[in-house]
């Protein structure tokens, strides 16, 4: 099937200016308008038709080049065996839709912009229990919900939307300006509908036409384990309503870690400091480790320096991405006296003499180095 001149469609001579390409295609447009034609599939094929030869004719540079080359010019208008496949409805009404003038409502009901409701952040403070088992938490939040006595229309009861009179319903308002490099046409938000396309006949007393109010909702909140300080988990759906009954937006959660009395959190693994008197590093003995579900156990070998790292295995917190778990690791420092009393004094001096007394780290203890190796490993 081969394309129809364009000139022929709009019913024009290649000899016409601007302005009467325009008023045959505003004379076609009119005549086959799908408001005027409802449910007629070939004065819509006759509309497409003639909004693709205006689309050219109406650019006095794609109006040369057709004039020199035919349809083979054209280029992406010149659909698949030459059907109008260039231009949708949408297309069309956006674009050429101050031709009409006032004529008709344009693309009523087609394209218009649905808003949505602002994302709402809110910090949920958990402790470390909470974060090495995962929560569910109910929370109550302040936010826009739909108002109620219009459920969330904006539209006081028995009163209903009208098309808005400025972009004629698409939302969108196309200027045609010219400029050195021929006209070039700027379509933008609709000032009057916000893009909506719809204006309101009467407003809702309510909200004065928003659809939305501020309210409460209480929100159940399932936390999975291994979360960290500045996350964020977003609840899709569960943010502030929208107006007129667009897309509600996005609960964004914030995680704020609360400080344990004990432990600090280094990723997965948990660090503790735990002091042991000079005799017991000396002699040896066992210590109580607070961990997260309650009081751990370890001994501590005679001769533990101050510095050793003892790791309680898989007490530490979840990996939220795998199955892994961290560890605890504590730290022992062997506390020197501040004071001494005179007698004490003597004692220790009389240690002192000693050969057990004296420093030799290279036969025993790991050094400083190897020891941080060791926490990260
Ligand atoms: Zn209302």
């Amino acid at each position: 099937m081969s394309k129809r001149d364009y000139y022929e469609i709009l019913g024009i001579t290649k000899n016409v200016d601007e302005s009467e390409i325009k008023k045959a295609y505003r004379k076609m447009a009119i005549k086959y308008h799908p408001d005027k034609n409802p449910d007629d599939k070939q004065s819509e094929e006759k509309f497409k038709e003639a909004a693709e030869a205006y689309e050219i004719l109406s650019n006095p540079d794609k109006r040369r080049k057709y004039d020199q080359f035919g349809h083979a010019a054209t280029g992406s208008n010149a659909g698949a065996g030459g059907g109008f496949g260039g231009m949708n409805m949408e297309d069309i009404f956006s674009q050429f839709g101050d031709v009409f003038g006032g004529h008709f409502n344009g693309g009523a009901q087609r394209g218009r912009r649905v808003q949505k409701g602002a994302n709402l952040r809110i910090k949920v403070k958990l402790t470390l229990q909470e974060i090495a088992n995962g929560v569910e938490k109910k929370i109550k939040v302040t936010k826009h919900i739909p108002c109620s006595p219009c459920k969330g229309s904006g539209a006081q009861s028995g009163t209903a939307y009208s098309t808005c009179s400025t972009c004629r319903g698409s939302g969108q308002v196309t200027r045609i300006m010219n400029t050195i490099l021929g006209q070039m046409q700027s379509a933008s938000t609709c000032p009057s509908c916000g893009g909506e396309g719809q204006t309101i006949k009467e407003k809702c007393k309510t909200c004065y036409g928003d659809g939305i109010v501020n309210g409460e909702d209480v929100i159940t909140l399932n936390i999975p384990a291994g979360v960290a300080e500045g996350m964020q988990l977003s609840v899709s759906g569960k943010g502030n309503a929208a107006p007129r009954g667009g897309i509600p937006g996005d609960l964004i959660i914030v995680i704020e870690e609360l400080e344990h009395e004990h432990l600090k959190r280094e990723g997965i693994n948990l660090f503790y400091d735990h002091y042991i008197n000079f005799a017991d590093a000396a002699l040896g003995t066992t210590a109580e480790i607070p961990t997260i579900d309650g009081i751990a156990k370890i001994k501590i070998e005679q001769g533990t320096h101050s510095g050793k790292v003892l790791r309680l295995k898989g007490k530490g917190l979840p990996d939220i991405n795998s199955y892994a778990k961290g560890d605890i690791l504590v730290n022992i420092n062997v506390w020197t006296p501040q004071t001494l009393t005179s007698e004490e004094k003597k004692t220790i001096e009389k240690l002192k003499e000693s050969d057990n007394f004296k420093p030799n780290p290279s036969k025993k203890d790991k050094g400083f180095f190897d020891r941080m190796k060791e926490y990260f490993e």
